[in-house]
């Protein structure tokens, strides 16, 4: 039975922020010029990840997805899924990435065990991508996208939708991913660690959206939620072209929240929105044995009240969670450090 939180929320999906790091520099998640990094000595290695991993399966956390920063610049990342997909009780090994070096990965990533990718594509137009990213390589997210399809691994595309920024896109993004064999999920712009820049007249919100495609698409059916603690709401066009809504920012699913995320140093977040993190890199080192480390986490996610989303949306003047100088007094406050 998994560990529940003090409002019976169960210990679920795991995301693990491989790095820091990131080869893009996407507007809403690192606008700013210079970055404080994680010191290189403080990543978990491969091994810690993996023994951590176990343990959290041990408690109930059934499903991992590994994140960053790009998770594709950690050098050897199959050699992780491959000690991930060994783990008993793990169901669900997915990865989030950017696409950038997807192409060259895709198909070793899935003999290593991967089951599943997320590529986040928020435009199909270069410039467009260039404004929002700050690279040219558009071309190697699409390349990244087409060696995931070659390699038969089940896709799903993130894209944020910004009002004026790629909010004209939907049901070109919708199309792509029909074709693609992709469900697409559109996600609302998101006030977290990093989005110094965010503004709620910038958020297109959920109603906004169906509106939208509803009038350039056609009727719009919802599809039954099989599983309650997934964070989109899905929806299908009458040609069965499914997709989803992640509207993390107006609708907040908080009550049904089983993810938690560890950062690459070891420091283990109960919410997106957290403050503070449970240092785990710490014990790992000293030499605390499994059952201690299950303890340690068994007892932490059981005194867990963390809703950081539904809290935020019921600020009346909602305003970035930070500015520069507070996400430079610990980094870990970063989207890209804590993983989306
Ligand atoms: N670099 C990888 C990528 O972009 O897919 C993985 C890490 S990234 C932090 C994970 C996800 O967080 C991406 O899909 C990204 O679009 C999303 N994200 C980052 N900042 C966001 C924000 N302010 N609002 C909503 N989603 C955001
Ligand atoms: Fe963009 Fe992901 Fe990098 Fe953030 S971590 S800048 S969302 S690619
Ligand atoms: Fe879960 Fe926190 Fe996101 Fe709410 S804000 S859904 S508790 S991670």
């Amino acid at each position: 039975m998994p560990v529940r939180d003090v409002f019976g929320r169960p210990l679920g999906s795991l995301r693990l922020s491989v790095t820091d790091r990131c080869n893009l520099r996407c507007g809403y998640c690192m606008p700013e010029e210079h970055y404080v990094w994680l010191p290189r000595e403080s990543l978990l290695t491969f091994e810690e990840l993996a023994r951590l991993s176990t343990v959290f399966a041990s408690l109930g956390a059934d499903r991992i997805r590994l994140t960053g920063g790009e998770p594709l610049l950690r050098r050897d990342l199959d050699s992780l899924v491959r000690q991930l997909a060994s783990i008993g009780g793990v169901q669900d090994l997915a990865l989030t990435t950017n696409g950038m070096l997807l192409a060259a990965h895709a198909a070793s990533l899935r003999d290593a065990g991967l089951q599943r990718v997320t590529v986040s594509l928020d435009t199909l137009r270069p410039d467009r991508f260039a404004a929002l990213t700050r690279s040219a390589h558009h071309g190697d997210v699409l390349a990244g996208i087409a060696a995931a399809v070659d390699a038969g691994l089940p896709l799903k595309l993130n894209t944020v939708v910004m009002r004026g920024v790629n909010d004209d896109e939907l049901g070109e993004l919708l199309g792509f991913a029909r074709d693609v064999g992709a469900e697409v999920r559109f996600i609302e712009y998101m006030d977290v660690g990093g989005a110094t820049g965010w503004r709620p007249e910038v958020v297109v919100s959920r109603g906004d959206m169906l509106a939208q495609l509803g009038a350039s698409m056609g009727t719009i059916h919802p599809v039954a939620d099989d599983h309650p603690g997934a964070p989109a709401d899905r929806f299908q066009l009458d040609d069965g072209t499914v997709f989803g809504i992640i509207a993390s920012t107006t609708a907040p699913f908080c009550r049904d929240c089983d993810r938690s995320r560890v950062t690459a140093d070891g420091t283990w977040y109960l919410c997106l929105y957290a403050d503070e993190g449970l240092d785990l890199r710490a014990p790992l080192r000293d030499g605390a044995g499994d059952d201690e480390l299950a303890v340690l986490i068994a007892e932490h996610w059981r005194r867990r009240t963390d809703r950081g989303a539904e809290e935020r949306a019921s600020l009346a003047d909602r305003t970035p969670l930070y500015q520069v100088a507070g996400l430079r007094a610990d980094p870990r406050r970063e989207m890209h450090t804590r993983g989306g």
